[in-house]
């Protein structure tokens, strides 16, 4: 058992993490306060290769794995620039078309996502489906060569950032209750395809959106694959990645929170010339959040192994641990930390209330703790399923 990096792996996340300094969490909530977004980020990092680490060399990509794009998502967070856009561009969409698209689609979007020129975003969530996404409304018809869609989706995040959105439809001739998915690449400009943003109580540069397609029509080719026997495995293919950089946003967070909080009650005096972390009242509950965060690193780096060894099965249930612990440390990092700096934990200058409602919304997406929780009952604990 190894728990050393690569020293190329160490020397990414060391790279990653000085360009994540270098903007910090005042860049980030600046641009949220603004209505920006951090795209001077988000084109660097392209620049530098970050964002491609998980794309095939043949496409510009890095050539590396899950494990690579954890360390890019949990570095940034941890500098306080947890970029949500990493885990549907990068991880979910790229994942998809490279191991599920046809050579024309990875040769006409993998060197985009790799360099950070080109963002996919990812639409399945729908109103009335919500965490049952066997009930998807959005259908795919065929007219001629065509594909004409329908239907609505909620809570898509970045779409007014993203030149094209991943869409979960199901084919109409396969509603036989079972799901039969298909995964269109739709161009956020196409004729047809509305968008509204959604109010949320998140600060953050990157924003949520109700979509609605109205006969949305598409060539053939933006079908992800040969087939649309290509829908369910390309589906599936975008989870595991997506639990895995998720889970690793949430530790980076909790890092972020702990280390900023750390550094104040290390130094902050009120009692008799001691520091307000001497005091276990205030110290243990960072030393304990400190434990889960680490603990969650670890379900992340097991995680992204397995699933870069291939062993999707053992990942799935990895990822889905990692996501859960991930969700809750961040949430207790945060709110620990802002515990532990009083009034200043509210303030915006010191960096760390600003992330509360990003945590608390990492309990419940991309998927939920209940969701986690239903899926480890079933397959780890050989419960009968709930739902
Ligand atoms: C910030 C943010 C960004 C998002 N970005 C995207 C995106 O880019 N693309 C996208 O497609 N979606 C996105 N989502 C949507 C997200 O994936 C969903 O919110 C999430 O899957 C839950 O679905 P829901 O909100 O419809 O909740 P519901 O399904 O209505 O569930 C409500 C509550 O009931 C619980 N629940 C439901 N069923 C069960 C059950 N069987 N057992 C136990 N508990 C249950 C849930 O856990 C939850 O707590 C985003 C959401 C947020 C908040």
């Amino acid at each position: 058992m190894n728990f050393d990096l690569t020293p190329e792996q160490d020397q990414l996340r060391d790279a990653v993490r000085a360009l994540g300094r270098r903007y910090g969490h005042s860049y980030f909530v600046e641009k949220a306060k603004t209505g920006g977004h951090t795209s001077e980020l988000w084109s660097e990092a392209g620049r530098l290769g970050y964002l491609g680490v998980n794309i095939p060399t043949e496409y510009g990509g890095g050539g590396g794995g899950i494990t690579e794009l954890a360390l890019v998502c949990e570095e940034l967070a941890a500098a306080g620039c947890p970029l949500l856009l990493l885990v549907v561009s990068p991880a979910i969409a790229a994942t998809v078309i490279n191991k599920h698209g046809t050579d024309e689609q990875r040769k006409r979007h993998l060197p985009g996502l790799a360099d950070g020129t080109q963002k996919i975003v990812f639409a399945i969530t729908e109103p009335e489906a919500g965490s049952n996404f066997h009930r998807l409304g959005t259908v795919a018809r065929r007219d001629g060569d065509d594909w004409l869609l329908s239907g609505r989706k909620c809570y898509i995040s970045g779409v007014d950032e993203a030149q094209y959105v991943l869409v979960v439809a199901r084919t109409e001739d396969a509603s036989t209750g079972k799901l039969k998915p298909a995964l269109f690449i739709v161009p956020t400009d196409a004729p047809g395809l509305t968008r509204s943003k959604l109010d949320m109580e998140i600060l953050s540069p990157e924003n949520q959106f109700l979509l609605y397609l109205d006969d949305v029509r598409l060539p053939a080719d933006a079908l992800v694959g040969e087939s649309l026997d290509a829908g369910l495995p390309a589906l599936f293919a975008g989870l595991n990645p997506e639990r895995i950089t998720v889970a690793a946003m949430g530790a980076g967070t909790g890092r972020y929170a702990i280390e900023r909080a750390s550094e104040y009650t290390a130094t902050r005096k009120v009692w008799d010339g001691r520091s307000i972390g001497s005091h276990q009242g205030v110290a243990h509950p960072l030393a304990h959040a400190a434990v889960q965060v680490e603990l969650a690193r670890l379900m992340i780096h097991k995680a992204a192994a397995l699933y870069d060894a291939g062993r999707d099965l053992e990942a799935g249930i990895s990822g889905n641990m990692a996501k859960y612990a991930a969700g809750e440390a961040a949430a207790l990092a945060v709110d620990t930390a802002v515990q532990a700096l009083g009034g200043a934990g509210m303030t915006t200058e010191y960096g760390i209330a600003t992330l509360l409602g990003a945590v608390r919304a990492g309990r419940i997406a991309p998927v939920s703790r209940e969701m986690i929780l239903n899926f480890v009952a079933q397959h780890v604990l050989g419960q009968d399923k709930s739902y």
